[in-house]
């Protein structure tokens, strides 16, 4: 059982407090998740002749050799380009208004809602 005096940042942990507003999510019927993962995309690789391997794995190992020459916060910068994963907690209102704003903001592409427990997937 939460209790105001647990503070607000345990709330936050637990998801007791809406991400967006700060509102409290325990005394709501309803509550969301939002899970969102930005990751760089890759192009397939293809299959080579062995020569142009040979070519590619000097590529590579000089590629390497580059980062591990880095400094350690410019692999922290290229690991946060690269990948960020968030999970968000919101109330209803910041749900429906995060839909609005992601319609508008990527064009209304979105995705079916994946099968749940006992469903099949059409
Ligand atoms: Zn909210």
């Amino acid at each position: 059982m939460l209790r105001a005096e647990q503070g607000s940042d345990w709330a936050m942990a637990f998801g007791a407090t809406c991400d967006r507003c700060g509102g409290d999510l325990l005394g709501s019927d309803v509550r969301y998740t939002v899970n969102l993962d930005i990751a760089q995309a890759f192009d397939p690789m293809e299959v080579a002749p062995a020569e142009q391997r040979r070519e590619m794995r000097g590529e590579l190992e000089a590629a390497i050799r580059t980062l591990e020459a880095l400094p350690a916060s410019e692999v922290q910068r290229l690991a946060d380009e690269s990948y960020a994963s968030f999970r968000f907690d919101l109330c209803p209102g910041c749900a429906a208004a995060l839909r609005d704003e992601a319609k508008a903001c990527f064009r209304g592409r979105q995705t079916p809602r994946p099968p749940q427990a006992g469903e099949t997937a059409n």
